[in-house]
C-alpha cells in the first residue's frame, strides 16, 4: 500500500506550516545558500515505493551531462604509476553502478518480510550528503565543498583526482575519470590523474528554486526533499506507519539522505563492491581525533589551494 504522504503534499504543507513565505510548491527560499540560518535540505527515500524504473537515473544523466568529462587520449603516463588510470569515457552507458558518468543507480536487494514473503527492493543509490562530510573536510585542495543547505559537491575546476574524498568516504561514492581537469596543466605525470565526480544534489537547480532532476522525474514520488526537522519527523512517522526501519539518522554522524525500508537494513541482500555502496552501520568518521586534527591542519591550506586553482583556471580561460 502506498504511503499517504506524497512529495507534493509534503512540499505544499511543510513550508507553509513552518511559516515560510513561498509561492506554490517551490523550494527556492528554503534552498538558497545565502540563508545563513537555514536548516539543511534533506531527502527522504521511501524504498517501499520504488519500482526500479530508472527514470531518476536517466533524468540525472540528462540534467548533468554538461558537467561530464570529455577526456583526450592518450592519457599522460604517471610516475610512479601507483595512481591507476580510470577511464569510463568509452562506457558512458553503464547504469548498474556509480561511475563518473552515472551519479545515481538502482541497487537491487532481496529480502524476506516479517510475513515470510520473499521480495526484491530497488534502492536509488548516490552520495548520502553527510552532515559532516569527510570528503569535504579532508580534501587537501579544497575542491570538495559543502553548501549552507548541507549539500556537498566536488568542484571539477579545482579537483586533481587524487581520490582522497573516495578513500575517506564510508561508501566510496566519488568516482574518478582520468584525462581531464587541472592536473593536465599542472603536473600531468605526477598529480592526481583526473577528476572525481559524484551527485552534487543538482545544486544549480536548487539555487533556482527547482527540484533535483531525479526527484522531479520519479513517477512514484519515492523521494521527498525538505527541511531537516520536517524530513526527520516525516521519516519517523513513515517508519512507524509501515513498521519499518531508518538508515541515515546516525550513519557517519548523520546524513542528509534518509532511507526508510520495510525490512531491516542488515537483512537486505545486495551486490556491493566497486561503485556499489553498502548499507551497513557507519561510525562517525570525523569524530576520530586524527581526522579532526588533519582537517584543522589542511583547512587553510586547502582554502589557499582552491583559490590558486580557481585563479589559474580563470587565467587559462581568458588567455
Ligand atoms: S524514478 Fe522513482 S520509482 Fe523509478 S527507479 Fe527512480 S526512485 Fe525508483
Ligand atoms: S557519502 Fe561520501 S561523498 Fe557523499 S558527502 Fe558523505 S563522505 Fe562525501
Ligand atoms: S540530486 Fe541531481 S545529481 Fe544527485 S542523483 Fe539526483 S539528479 Fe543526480
Amino acid at each position: 500500500m502506498r504511503s499517504p504522504i506524497s512529495r507534493r503534499h509534503f512540499l505544499k504543507t511543510s513550508f507553509f506550516a513552518a511559516g515560510t513565505a513561498i509561492a506554490g510548491t517551490s523550494i527556492a527560499k528554503a534552498a538558497t545558500p545565502a540563508d545563513a540560518d537555514q536548516e539543511p535540505l534533506v531527502t527522504l527515500i521511501d524504498i517501499s515505493r520504488c519500482i526500479g524504473c530508472e527514470e531518476c537515473v536517466y533524468a540525472c544523466r540528462d540534467a548533468n551531462a554538461h558537467k561530464f568529462a570529455d577526456p583526450k587520449k592518450p592519457f599522460p603516463k604517471m610516475y610512479p604509476d601507483r595512481v591507476p588510470v580510470e577511464d569510463w569515457s568509452d562506457r558512458r552507458d553503464v547504469t548498474d553502478r556509480l561511475t563518473p558518468y552515472n551519479w545515481l543507480y538502482i541497487q537491487y536487494a532481496s529480502a524476506t518480510t516479517k510475513e515470510g514473503e520473499n521480495i526484491t527492493l530497488t534502492i536509488p543509490r548516490r552520495c548520502m550528503h553527510c552532515q559532516n562530510p569527510p570528503c569535504v573536510k579532508l580534501c587537501p585542495w579544497g575542491a570538495a565543498k559543502q553548501e549552507k543547505n548541507g549539500l556537498s559537491r566536488i568542484d571539477a575546476q579545482i579537483c586533481l583526482g587524487g581520490s582522497k574524498c573516495k578513500n575517506v568516504c564510508p561508501w566510496d561514492i566519488p568516482q574518478r575519470q582520468t584525462g581531464t581537469g587541472l592536473y593536465l596543466d599542472l603536473l600531468p605525470a605526477f598529480a592526481g590523474n583526473g577528476v572525481m565526480y559524484k551527485c552534487d544534489r543538482c545544486y544549480q537547480k536548487i539555487e533556482k528554486g527547482e527540484q533535483p532532476a531525479c526527484i522531479e522525474a520519479c513517477p512514484e514520488d519515492v523521494q521527498t526533499i525538505g527541511k531537516r526537522s520536517d524530513i526527520i519527523k516525516m521519516a519517523k512517522d513513515l517508519a512507524k506507519e509501515m513498521d519499518g526501519y531508518i538508515y541515515g539518522l546516525d550513519e557517519n554522524g548523520g546524513t542528509n539522505t534518509i532511507y526508510v525500508s520495510p525490512v531491516p537494513f542488515d537483512q537486505l541482500v545486495y551486490d556491493t563492491g566497486k561503485g556499489k555502496p553498502h548499507m551497513h552501520p557507519v561510525e562517525d568518521t570525523m569524530a576520530a581525533g586524527s581526522n579532526l586534527a588533519i582537517a584543522m591542519v589542511i583547512a587553510p591550506i586547502a582554502g589557499a589551494a582552491a583559490a590558486v586553482g580557481k585563479y589559474y583556471r580563470q587565467m587559462k580561460e581568458e588567455a
